[in-house]
C-alpha cells in the first residue's frame, strides 16, 4: 500500500500527543497528516472533501466532545474511512468503544493503549485498506403484511439449509432451515426483513407452516437418498401462543413421515409475553412427542438462565457473537467457556453459531464443543446444492485428532 495515499487524522485533546504521533507517523513513512485538540474542528476538517481523512486516530476520553460522541457524528456523516483508537483507557473499555463504532459500520482497524509503540502503530495501520465503494444498497425496505402474506400465498418463500457438524469428526449431523423470500422485483430478502411483519400481522403461523412442510419433505428427499440428516427449524415466540399448534407439528410431521427425534425446534424468547404458560405447555407437550428443543441465540436477549431452567432442552446453540473471535478475547472465552460448561451440566448438546474462520474453528475444536456451524463450514445454501457439498467437505475436511 502506498503510505501516501493515506490521510490521517490525529483527534487527541492533549497537544503534546500531536507531536508525538506526527513523529512517530512520519518515521513509518506517512507524510499526510493532520491534528486537532476537539471533536468539533476535527468535523469541520472532515466535512471539507479536499482535506477529509481516510484513517482516524482517535483519543476516546476528551473534554466536551468525548470519543464516544465523536463517533455518533462520523455514522450521522456516513464516514467510510478507518478508525484507530489509541487512548489510555483500560483494555474493557477500549474494547466496549471499538465494539459501539463497529455495530455503526465504522471500520475499526483496532485500538492501541498510550504510550503507543510504533510496531504497534504500523501493524494496525498496516490493515488500512482504501474504503470500498459504498454499494449504493437500497434503503432497507420494510414489506407490507399484504406483500409478505401473498409470498406466503404465492409459494416465494424457500428454505436455505446451512450444514451442522460434530466439530471433532467433521461428521454433517443436520441442517438448520433458514427462511429466504425469493422477491420477484427485489431478488433474494433475508428473514430480518420480514419475520418481524409476519409477528406483527398475525402471518407467522402460516409462515411456519410453510417452511416446516418444506423442511420436513426436504428431510425425507435426502432420507431416500441415504443421508440421514437431522433438520432444525426455528419457531417464533408468536407460534407457541396456542395450544393447537402441537398437534400441528405432529400433523406435518407424521404426514411427511418425519420421526419427531430428527426434528429440531430452535426457540429464542424475542418479544416479552405477559403470560408463559402456553408456551411452556407447548414446548413441553412438543418434547413429550420426543421432537428436540433447542435454545437459539443463547447469552442475548431473553434466550436465559429462566428458560433453561424452565424447559427441558435438548441443544444450547451459543451466540456467535460469544464464538466469533472468542480466541481472541479473554471476555469472550469467559463467556463462552461458561455457558459450555453450564449446558455440559444440564446434559445437553452444544452448538456453537458464528464459526467464521480458520481461528473460530480451532477454538471452538480446543474447547471440544459438540457442534459447529457457520461460514466456515458452509453457508445457507438450497437445498439441491447440498448433497454436493457433503461430497467436497468430506473429501477436504482435515480429519483432525480424535480424542480418547
Ligand atoms: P438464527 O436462527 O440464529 O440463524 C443464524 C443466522 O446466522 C442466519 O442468518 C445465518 O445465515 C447466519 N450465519 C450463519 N453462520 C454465520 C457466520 O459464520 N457468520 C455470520 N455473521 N452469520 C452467520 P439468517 O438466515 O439471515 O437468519 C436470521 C435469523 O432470522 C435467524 O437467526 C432466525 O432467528 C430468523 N429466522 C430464519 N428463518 C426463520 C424461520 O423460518 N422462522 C422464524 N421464526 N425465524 C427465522
Ligand atoms: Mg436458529
Ligand atoms: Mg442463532
Amino acid at each position: 500500500m502506498n503510505n501516501f495515499a493515506i490521510k490521517i487524522l490525529v483527534l487527541d485533546d492533549e497537544p503534546f500527543m500531536h507531536k508525538l504521533l506526527e513523529r512517530m507517523l512520519a518515521n513509518l513513512g506517512y507524510t499526510s497528516i493532520a491534528a486537532c485538540d476537539n471533536g468539533r474542528a476535527a468535523l469541520d476538517i472532515i466535512d471539507n472533501p479536499d482535506d477529509s481523512p481516510n484513517l482516524i486516530l482517535l483519543d476516546i476520553n476528551m473534554p466536551e466532545m468525548d470519543g464516544l460522541e465523536f463517533v455518533r457524528h462520523l455514522v450521522e456523516r456516513h464516514y467510510n474511512g478507518s478508525l484507530i483508537l489509541v487512548s489510555g483507557e483500560d483494555e474493557r473499555m477500549q474494547q466496549a468503544a471499538e465494539k459501539l463504532a463497529r455495530a455503526h459500520k465504522i471500520t475499526v482497524l483496532g485500538h492501541l493503549h498510550k504510550p503507543a509503540s510504533p510496531e504497534g502503530m504500523a501493524e494496525l495501520i498496516g490493515k488500512w485498506e482504501p474504503p470500498k465503494q459504498s454499494k449504493p444498497r437500497a434503503a432497507r425496505k420494510i414489506y407490507a403484511a399484504d406483500e409478505v402474506r401473498a409470498a406466503i400465498a404465492n409459494g416465494e418463500l424457500v428454505n436455505y439449509y446451512q450444514p451442522k457438524v460434530r466439530t471433532v469428526s467433521g461428521q454433517v449431523m443436520g441442517v438448520e432451515s433458514l427462511v429466504r423470500w425469493r422477491h420477484p422485483q427485489d431478488g433474494m430478502v433475508f428473514p430480518d426483513q420480514f419475520i418481524g411483519v409476519a409477528e406483527a400481522n398475525g402471518l407467522i403461523d402460516d409462515l411456519t407452516r410453510v417452511v416446516l412442510a418444506g423442511a420436513f419433505a426436504q428431510y425425507s428427499i435426502w432420507q431416500q437418498s441415504g443421508l440421514m440428516l437431522q433438520v432444525a427449524v426455528n419457531l417464533s415466540m408468536d407460534n407457541l401462543a396456542s395450544l393447537g399448534f402441537v398437534d400441528e407439528i405432529v400433523g406435518l410431521a407424521a404426514k411427511a413421515g418425519v420421526p419427531p427425534q430428527m426434528v429440531e425446534l430452535e426457540v429464542t424468547e424475542t418479544s416479552f409475553m405477559d403470560d408463559l404458560r402456553t408456551p411452556l405447555e407447548v414446548l413441553s407437550r412438543l418434547r413429550l412427542k420426543r421432537f428436540r428443543l433447542s435454545i437459539d441465540d443463547f447469552g442475548i436477549g431473553n434466550s436465559s438462565l429462566a428458560q433453561l431452567r424452565d424447559l427441558p432442552f435438548d441443544e444450547l446453540k451459543i451466540d456467535m457473537s460469544f464464538v466469533h473471535g472468542a480466541w481472541k478475547n479473554e471476555k469472550l472465552q469467559a463467556m463462552f467457556d461458561s455457558s459450555l460448561s453450564l449446558a455440559k451440566q444440564l446434559g445437553m448438546e452444544v452448538v456453537a453459531e458464528g464459526v467464521e474462520d480458520q481461528a473460530d474453528w480451532d477454538f471452538v475444536h480446543n474447547r471440544n464443543c459438540d457442534i459447529s456451524q457457520g461460514y466456515f463450514i458452509a453457508k445457507p445454501m438450497p437445498a439441491a446444492d447440498l448433497p454436493a457439498w457433503i461430497q467436497s467437505w468430506q473429501k477436504t475436511f482435515p480429519a483432525p485428532q480424535r480424542r480418547i
